[in-house]
């Protein structure tokens, strides 16, 4: 899933790319995909992109007094062309959700792997509208995200800090990539409790949420929406590494199950050389 770094390396490709362009057409594949009826998709015909933005994982298309709002979820991916075919998309199998044309004859289409089809599209008068971008928590790279602002967060919370971090109503943009990465860089369990962190602990943490961040951003700007799928991989250092060396310490990168997914870290970076328990599989085991 792409995450904020990527969707805002998405969000500045799109800007360089087609802004002060008007859009041909829009077309989705299917009713699913669209999340809003008003304005219809065919208000967009004619107007000017005159700005890319993003809100958490959500990317934002300005297209004059309207908001192309979109959320590529788990398995959805962004597909730029310099020469759209001019064929009408058709619902029906195909992973193709969603198709944008622009003036010159380049556009884009958002594609979905996989039978969950959960890639969302919203077009809104304001941004807001859309109720995931209205829920959103901070946004974790702005200047007021301090170290204090993070401590408000975490305080008297009885969660585990890896679901904190990936939760979009407490902080915008990090999800199961950048969460496992950001614990990682703060030498931190994914288990340990947010109302545990002492004012020491919060800067660490706060640190590694910029630092990660930031590098992502670096690594991916720039390159074209073909090439930050691989970015993406080859930059993380756990997420996804199972069973590969720890690049800081060599230990054996592991996996637990978390929520509704897994999670990968290093034992002797962040759980003290200790293996956490696997809780879904003790309970299969008592
Ligand atoms: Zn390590």
């Amino acid at each position: 899933m792409p995450e904020l770094p990527e969707v805002e390396a998405l969000a500045l490709f799109l800007r360089e790319r087609a802004s002060g362009h008007a859009i041909a057409r829009a077309d989705a594949a299917s009713f699913a995909v669209l999340k809003t009826f008003d304005p219809p998709l065919s208000a967009l015909v004619g107007q000017k992109v005159t700005e890319v933005g993003r809100h958490g994982k959500f990317l934002d298309l300005t297209c004059g007094n309207l908001h192309l709002v979109f959320h590529l979820a788990r398995a959805g991916w962004l597909r730029w062309r310099e020469d759209m075919p001019g064929t009408p998309v058709k619902p029906g199998k195909s992973p193709l959700a969603f198709r944008l044309v622009l003036d010159d004859g380049a556009g884009f289409d958002l594609t979905e792997a996989g039978t969950q089809k959960r890639l969302a599209v919203y077009l809104v008068r304001d941004p807001v509208d859309v109720p995931g971008v209205a829920t959103l928590g901070p946004e974790p790279l702005a200047d007021d995200f301090t170290a204090g602002a993070l401590a408000a967060i975490l305080g008297g919370r009885r969660t585990q800090i890896k679901g904190v971090l990936r939760d979009q109503h407490i902080i915008a943009g990090i999800g199961n990539a950048y969460s496992d990465e950001v614990l990682h860089a703060a030498k931190m369990s994914p288990f340990k409790l947010a109302s545990s962190f002492t004012p020491d602990e919060v800067e660490v943490l706060h640190q590694a949420i910029v630092d990660t961040l930031r590098e992502a951003v670096k690594r991916s700007a720039g390159l074209a929406a073909a090439d930050l799928k691989g970015e993406k991989k080859t930059g993380l250092r756990v997420h996804g590494k199972t069973g590969q060396p720890c690049p800081v310490c060599g230990d054996t990168i592991r996996e637990v199950s978390f929520a509704d997914s897994s999670l990968q870290y290093c034992p002797t970076c962040q759980t003290g050389g200790k293996p956490l328990a696997d809780r879904r599989m003790s309970r299969l085991l008592k």
